[in-house]
């Protein structure tokens, strides 16, 4: 079945939804295949979001990601990669609370960039990101 990379992002930790967010997680029907809490230092949060290196909001968004442990999850489900970007929302929370009251950002995320949780965007993302934190650990 398809595999996607969900991340609770600094904020989602520090504030406490883990627990929350992993209950609308198996609810939705995934399967969390593995799951790991790591923190990304300055390097591995650029790598990870290289591909908004000139964005302007570069420098703020690395400070938030490096700013506390993740917790990165390989979620299983059929269609898991649209699903589970369908669960959490527009990329801004503020406007997800209006617009997409029951989505995960609307639950724990706070604006456009400390929206609380992440996933993989597309099929060629989400291998990339699975190996990013958990390369060489997975089977299949
Ligand atoms: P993610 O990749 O984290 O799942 P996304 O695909 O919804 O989020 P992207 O456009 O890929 O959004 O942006 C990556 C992250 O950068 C966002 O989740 C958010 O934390 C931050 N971000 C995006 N746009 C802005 C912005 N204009 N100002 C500040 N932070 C932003």
């Amino acid at each position: 079945e398809e595999k996607t990379l969900a991340m609770i992002k600094p904020d989602g930790l520090f504030s406490n939804h883990t627990d929350a967010i992993k209950k609308v997680i198996l609810d939705s029907g995934f399967h969390i295949f593995e799951e790991m809490i790591t923190q990304l230092n300055k390097d591995g949060a650029s790598s990870f979001y290289a591909e908004h290196s000139s964005k302007s909001f570069f420098s703020s968004l690395i400070k938030y990601m490096t700013s506390g442990p993740v917790l990165v999850m390989v979620l299983e489900k059929e269609n898991a990669i649209a699903d589970w970007r369908n669960l959490i929302g527009p990329t801004d929370a503020r406007k997800a609370k209006s617009t997409h009251p029951h989505s995960i950002r609307a639950m724990c995320g706070q604006d456009l960039e400390k929206n609380c949780v992440h996933g993989s965007d597309s099929l060629q993302s989400a291998p990339r990101e699975i190996s990013f934190f958990f390369g060489g650990t997975l089977s299949g």
